[in-house]
């Protein structure tokens, strides 16, 4: 094979566009449960059983770790409950926040969404006893914390991992009870339609309504790959305006878990990374809502092949993926220009409808001109701008826009 040939495949597979419709998303719908009986998995009864980190907690362990860690660091945390499943199982959160970190910025990681993908269930239980156990220990982990606000949400679907019962994860399930995909049952900004919103996801809009995250990951397996947004769209067709942002942070992310284990991150592409609508194009995700509703950067990680990792292998996964997942907490301090957008609840400006059919009336300008642009950053229309200011974008595609005035951005959803 001729060089440029060959250095043509390798570009194009870390481009993603090679096997975009040839490779089938292993998180796809519908779900391809995996045969779980000759599986290894060990579960933990008691707390005490967790101390190797090489087994799963029952439901009932896994709520004794987090009551107990906010009872043994009650200046440094506390229990958020994002609400609860259909059966009434918590969904939590445990909130880290030290005392000079009060105005520090929001960070959140959420885990399991899809109830058999499980690992990243045990790594977000792990990450927080690292936090809470290394402040004042730790120079690097304490100089974070002292910074940042940070919420670890370990399991987002009880009710599919403890399907068949509270005391194993045997027989896990990636939907919710009632059979609901809660990761394609979003609000879909782009193309908004008349979706009942599923319990556990409207406890997870709240949740982001009441905070200000502005870095977020919602954790997945079945495949190890680093899936950045946006997932209603290949790249081609609309790249997400801090594309070039989010590659950065997916290197940076596989690179250092390539220097614990090499061999990760290479099953699906072989950079580890990939816009995730170059992949497979999916509606109704958390990660596309999270980003152009709440203004916060939320990826999805990919992070083990298989959805429920034998738990023996637990230790292994947390060693390549530590240094990651705590530096990917820290990116945090480092976010491009864009995540500076102020919500228009926040602005002295009155805005609205907002999201708009068409007609949107804007008062309290003080500046000359407003600007409207669209998601690659291109001005679609200027006006000068009076006290009282009507624009007409009736004539505009359905999608999302920015509007700039008085130095500020505001995001407006067109129906
Ligand atoms: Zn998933």
């Amino acid at each position: 094979m001729k060089k440029a040939t060959i250095l043509f495949i390798v570009s194009m597979l870390c481009s993603g566009i090679a096997f975009a419709q040839l490779k089938p998303r292993p998180d796809a719908f519908p779900s391809e449960p995996e045969n779980l009986e000759k599986r290894g998995i060990t579960m933990a009864t008691t707390v005490d059983e967790m101390a190797s980190w090489d087994r799963y907690p029952t439901y009932d362990t896994y709520l004794t770790m987090m009551a107990r860690w906010a009872e043994t660091f009650p200046t440094l945390c506390h229990v958020d409950t994002i609400g609860t499943s259909i059966q009434g199982r918590l969904i939590l959160s445990m909130y880290i926040e030290t005392e000079s970190a009060a105005n520090g910025p929001e960070f959140f990681y959420s885990s399991t969404i899809h109830g058999d993908e499980v690992t990243g269930y045990v790594m977000m239980l792990r990450l927080i006893d690292t936090l809470l156990t290394s402040y004042g220990i730790s120079p690097e982990l304490t100089d974070l914390m002292n910074r940042t606000r940070i919420s670890i949400n370990p399991l987002a679907n009880p009710d599919g991992t403890y399907h068949n019962s509270d005391t194993t994860i045997r027989g896990a399930q990636r939907e919710n009870a009632d059979g609901i995909d809660l990761n394609r049952n979003f609000p879909n900004p782009f193309f908004p339609a008349k979706t009942t919103i599923p319990q556990e996801n409207q406890a997870m809009i709240d949740y982001f309504t009441e905070h200000r995250f502005r870095l977020s990951a919602n954790l997945h397996g079945g495949a190890e790959v680093m899936n950045y947004p946006w997932d209603s769209f290949t790249s081609r067709d609309n790249p997400h305006p801090e594309a070039e942002w989010w590659i950065d942070v997916c290197k940076r992310f596989v690179d250092t878990s390539r220097t614990y284990n090499n061999s990760h991150f290479r099953d699906t592409y072989t950079c580890g990374y990939t816009a995730g609508g170059d992949w497979y194009v999916i509606s109704g995700g958390r990660q596309d809502y999270v980003n152009a509703v709440h203004n916060c950067l939320e990826m999805t990680m990919e992070i083990s092949t298989q959805k429920t990792l034998n738990s023996d292998r637990l230790p292994e996964y947390w060693h390549f993926l530590a240094p990651s997942f705590i530096n990917y907490i820290a990116e945090i301090h480092n976010l491009p220009e864009s995540a500076e957008i102020t919500p228009a609840r926040d602005h002295e400006l009155t805005l609205g409808p907002n999201p708009t059919t068409g007609i949107i009336t804007v008062s309290g300008a003080e500046s000359a001109t407003i600007e409207l642009r669209d998601l690659q950053g291109r001005t679609i229309l200027t006006q000068e701008a009076s006290q009282s200011n009507t624009l007409d974008i009736s004539h505009l595609n359905s999608g999302i826009y920015f509007l700039r005035i008085d130095g500020k951005t505001i995001k407006i959803i067109k129906l």
